[in-house]
């Protein structure tokens, strides 16, 4: 399913990275009251969107506490050039804008496209002109607003096959959750293949399949301007096994190989901004923290971050594998 419990992990580490401290008593009244804003708010929320869903008739998609932490909404942002951050605070979506029109990658779950609509607009965009719709890959926390989101822009969404199988039959077909329908099916306009170029505008975006996580996981590449240099963005798709059967998957036989490649492919793609399908991956709300104190040194230009969280995720896909063998071998 999603990754929500990798994220949230990710997300408490970052919060306990400045050390211990006492709380004081305005602490704990500030903290008490700050909970009790954050329920409040949360509730609000929640009851807003339910009553959405009755007027729209459209199923809910999120089940579970962890997916409800997942979609906290959060200011939107330039990360930079002409990429801004219109996610929530771990389910990323990205605006690319032009003079022609905008690409949007990925649009959360059912839920979040009411947030990324207003985000789109709080930065002063119109979402009726995005012209091109991508998704990171098929899981209903990135693909699951897809359909509503192509019905309110127009716009065409590209996928690569092995995604647009999945992303036509609502999540149905998919090697991991099998027969049942999740989310709204969407059918791409247009067939990607693996080194397409997709333009729009002055944009270019390279494609680069990466397969593992889902089968149509794609990562995107493309080249912006910084004041007087050239940076290589990328968009990271997922790269969790999950609780994956890594050995012998009978409805993905190929599944270990496919994540080996992908792994290989990705460290040899040495990009400068480093931006992924959560935002827990390259710690998105410490480095806005860190923009917004100190604009001028853009904290999502991090390779190093890039390729430490590849060979992490790498070393993890590794070690589950070893492991699994050795239970096959042990039967
Ligand atoms: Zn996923």
């Amino acid at each position: 399913m999603s990754e929500a419990k990798q994220s949230a992990q990710s997300v408490e580490s970052d919060r306990s990275a400045g050390g211990p401290r006492q709380l004081t008593t305005a602490d704990n009244v500030n903290l008490r009251t700050g909970i009790r804003n954050e329920m409040n708010y949360r509730l609000a929320l929640k009851i807003l969107i339910i009553a959405c869903f009755f007027v729209l008739s459209v199923s809910a998609q999120i089940t579970s506490e962890s997916e409800w932490e997942m979609t906290r909404p959060v200011e939107p942002f330039r990360v930079i050039a002409n990429v801004y951050y219109v996610g929530t605070n771990d389910v990323a979506s990205y605006l690319i804008t032009s003079d022609e029109g905008h690409i949007l990658i990925d649009s959360g779950f059912e839920e979040t496209v009411p947030l990324i609509e207003a985000s789109v607009k709080k930065l002063g965009f119109d979402l009726k002109d995005v012209k091109i719709l991508l998704n990171n890959h098929e899981h209903y926390d990135h693909c699951g607003g897809l359909k509503t989101l192509k019905e309110k822009t127009g716009a065409k969404l590209y996928s690569v096959r092995e995604q647009a199988e999945v992303l036509a039959r609502g999540g149905s077909n998919d090697f991991r959750f099998g027969g049942k329908q999740i989310f709204r099916p969407v059918t791409a306009d247009k067939q990607i293949v693996h080194g397409e170029v997709i333009t729009l505008g002055e944009n270019k975006l390279i494609t680069i399949r990466t397969p593992g996580h889902t089968k149509g996981a794609t990562t995107w590449t493309m080249r912006v301007r910084d004041g007087d240099r050239d940076l290589e963005v990328v968009f990271l798709s997922s790269l969790s096994n999950l609780d994956y059967d890594l050995v012998s998957n009978d409805k993905y036989p190929e599944i270990g190989g496919d994540f080996e490649s992908t792994f290989e492919i990705l460290l040899e793609l040495k990009p400068d901004v480093f931006l992924g399908s959560h935002a827990s991956f390259f710690r998105m709300e410490k480095k806005f923290e860190m923009l917004k104190s100190s604009p001028k040194e853009n904290p999502f230009i991090d390779p190093e971050g890039y390729t430490k969280f590849v060979e992490r995720m790498r070393e993890d896909f590794r070690q589950k594998l070893e492991t699994q063998k050795k239970a096959a071998e042990e039967k």
